[in-house]
């Protein structure tokens, strides 16, 4: 039915992304990652009816980190937790996904759920509604991969839990000002166990692909309603890359979500939901050649939401 050559696209998009090697740099803040490899890549696209094309290392697993955000948030309102926006907004924040200028100001209500301060909040959230937030994230993930060995590397979600001073700072600070149900050790533990899944880009296309197809999960039952499906991916076109959600918009033009494993998951609504990974990010983030690689496959295709 489609006429696009999704495979040729990846490609050219693959080749785009290897004139980034050796830029960026990889994410060290979290010692377990300091080790992925800088010069990998791979990227996946699965169509809304199911297909899979893929180049690079695109079966390989990686530390999805931020991009489980975007499962938490849409599993919240999956679960009727509409109440979740009295508790977090949905403003581009501007400022780097660890910072804490804000929560002062706003009294503990973070800008929008993306950000670290509002994943916190989400998660304590999702765990309240479900009473395991990291294990509802890996189910989903794994119903809708289809892969059942997708999970947790504990290594990886140990060495957050060491190093995670801001973390801490952010949840206790959320917590003082009342907007946590749960205790600051119990959220952060969630917030780690779902950061640190390893999925590969494959897993994580299949997975974003109730997106692109307005809410309907892969076995057609509907997780959200298609307002909501709007929504999040609104959510994710204005602040699913921080504070270079402009300049995301402006080279890929997709709603897209990004993590500091160096993986970066977009959606094109009624098409297709794409992941690129490499591990070497800018200074925001972002996997640079995961960037580059969207740039390249929404500017040489024309597709995209504009
Ligand atoms: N787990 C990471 C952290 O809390 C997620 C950050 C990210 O991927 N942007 O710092």
């Amino acid at each position: 039915m489609d006429a696009v050559d999704y495979q040729q696209l990846l490609s050219d998009a693959m080749a785009a992304a290897r004139r980034t090697v050796g830029t960026g740099r990889v994410a060290d803040y979290i010692p377990a990652l300091a080790a992925a490899d800088p010069d990998a890549f791979g990227m996946a696209l699965a169509t809304v009816e199911g297909e899979v094309f893929g180049v690079g290392a695109w079966e390989q697993p990686f530390s999805i980190q931020s991009i489980s955000k975007l499962f938490t948030l849409a599993l919240v309102l999956a679960e009727g937790g509409d109440a979740v926006w009295q508790r977090v907004g949905r403003e581009p924040s501007g400022n780097p996904f660890n910072s804490l200028v804000q929560l002062e100001t706003e009294q503990g209500i973070p800008r929008n759920p993306f950000i670290n301060a509002g994943a916190i909040v989400v998660t304590d959230h999702l765990h309240s509604l479900t009473g395991g937030a990291a294990h509802a994230v890996r189910e989903f993930l794994r119903a809708e991969s289809g892969n059942p060995m997708l999970g947790t590397d504990w290594e990886v979600a140990a060495s957050e839990t060491e190093h995670g001073h801001r973390n801490a700072a952010l949840a206790h600070f959320i917590a003082s000002h009342g907007n946590l149900l749960n205790p600051v050790e119990t959220v952060l533990d969630e917030y780690y166990a779902h950061c640190a899944i390893a999925a590969s880009c494959a897993d994580l296309a299949l997975a974003g692909r109730f997106l692109a197809r307005y809410g309907l999960r892969a076995d057609d039952t509907r997780l959200l309603s298609r307002s909501d499906a709007k929504r999040v991916n609104a959510v994710l076109l204005t602040c699913g890359t921080y504070d270079a959600a402009g300049e995301f918009a402006f080279r890929v033009g997709l709603p897209g979500k990004s993590g500091v494993g160096g993986g970066v998951l977009a959606i094109l609504p009624g098409r297709a939901a794409l992941c690129a990974w490499g591990p070497g990010l800018d200074r925001a983030g972002n996997s640079v050649g995961a960037v580059a690689a969207l740039d390249a496959f929404t500017t040489a295709s024309g597709l995209s939401v504009f």
